[in-house]
């Protein structure tokens, strides 16, 4: 993996860069998470807030209630809709950032798939993978669901 990891949007408006460790590599099957990327589940990594930077542009937010009622900001261009990062109100230390944003995302290897009680059936799964119904014991957020 290389580091500092660099990435951005897709008309390149918005670019940034994290370093430090991967807290959790994961793919998530979230409704929210469907809706906003366009897409069954999102590959996404959680860094340390403090080690991520937008270096290009000020991305918009768009704040959701998740069931929990945790407030999830949800990060992304305004120009060319990219969804860039996440950040729940009660973790405002992590960013969970979407993988498919990075410049190199090709070493990401999931370490579960999360919120598979709402995957979709026609999404192949990869059975080496551990799935939870929603959040892995010990990596949930305090007031857990939503990502
Ligand atoms: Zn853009
Ligand atoms: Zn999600």
């Amino acid at each position: 993996m290389a580091t500092p990891r660099t990435g951005g949007c897709l008309c390149g408006a918005i670019r940034y860069e994290s370093d430090g460790d991967v807290m959790f590599a994961l793919r998530c099957h979230c409704r929210d998470c469907q809706r906003q990327s366009g897409a069954a589940s999102v590959a996404a990594i959680r860094v340390a807030a403090a080690r991520f930077h937008v270096t290009k542009g000020t991305p918009k937010r768009f704040v959701a209630q998740a069931d929990s009622g945790n407030e999830i900001a949800r990060s992304f261009c305004g120009d060319c809709g990219t969804p860039l990062y996440v950040q729940v109100a009660t973790r405002p230390d992590v960013v969970g950032l979407r993988v498919y944003t990075l410049d190199d995302p090709g070493w990401f290897r999931p370490e579960a798939d999360i919120f598979v009680k709402s995957a979709q059936p026609w999404e192949p799964v990869d059975a080496a993978v551990p799935q939870y119904p929603d959040y892995p014991p010990g990596k949930s957020y305090p007031v857990a669901a939503g990502q």
